[in-house]
């Protein structure tokens, strides 16, 4: 069983706490393999803080519309007894990256212990059991997230303050 199964079936999962922000391409792939079309909706980002460190990811996601999955009363919109229900390469690129800590320059490894929900994943198996193995994967994942931010900021998002960050907020 997965680690993400594990922490789904005794209900630990950062799936329950976390706020997922979704570009317009998550959006787009989200559509076509769950055609649902209440799974996401915009976020009250006015407790989100700017991280300086990071500004186009504050710029493109801290706005007053942020799109944000759904949550519902056990957590992300997206989450099953068998952990998501996304294919991994569908599901938003944030969710893909977690738990690497990572800014626009590149990533930067696993977010530190004691800063997110998930088990530190400090070695080769862990990785492999969170299917983050590959870094050229998490590599082209990290592309692709930046890219779609350039094309949201460009589209017309610089319409809010500048706060915000983690996936779990
Ligand atoms: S979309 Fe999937 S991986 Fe992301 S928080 Fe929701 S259930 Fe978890
Ligand atoms: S990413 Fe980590 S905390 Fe989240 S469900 Fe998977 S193992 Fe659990």
């Amino acid at each position: 069983m997965r680690m993400c199964e594990r922490c789904a079936r005794t209900q630990q999962t950062c799936c329950e706490k976390a706020t997922v922000r979704l570009t317009h391409g998550d959006i787009e792939r989200i559509g076509q393999y769950f055609p649902v079309p209440d799974f996401s909706q915009n976020a009250d980002t006015s407790a989100w803080e700017a991280d300086t460190a990071d500004p186009l990811f504050s710029a493109a996601f801290v706005r007053r519309d942020c799109p944000v999955v759904r949550r519902t009363s056990r957590g992300c919109f997206f989450l099953s007894d068998n952990g998501c229900v996304l294919a991994l390469g569908v599901r938003p690129l944030i969710c893909r990256l977690y738990p690497m800590s990572y800014c626009e320059r590149g990533l930067e490894g696993p977010i530190a212990p004691g800063n997110g929900y998930c088990p530190p994943p400090s070695g080769p198996e862990v990785l492999a059991e969170l299917e983050m193995a590959d870094q050229d994967q998490l590599r082209a994942w990290h592309r692709q997230l930046y890219e779609e931010l350039r094309a949201d900021y460009r589209g017309g998002c610089d319409d809010g303050p500048r706060r915000g960050r983690p996936r779990a907020a």
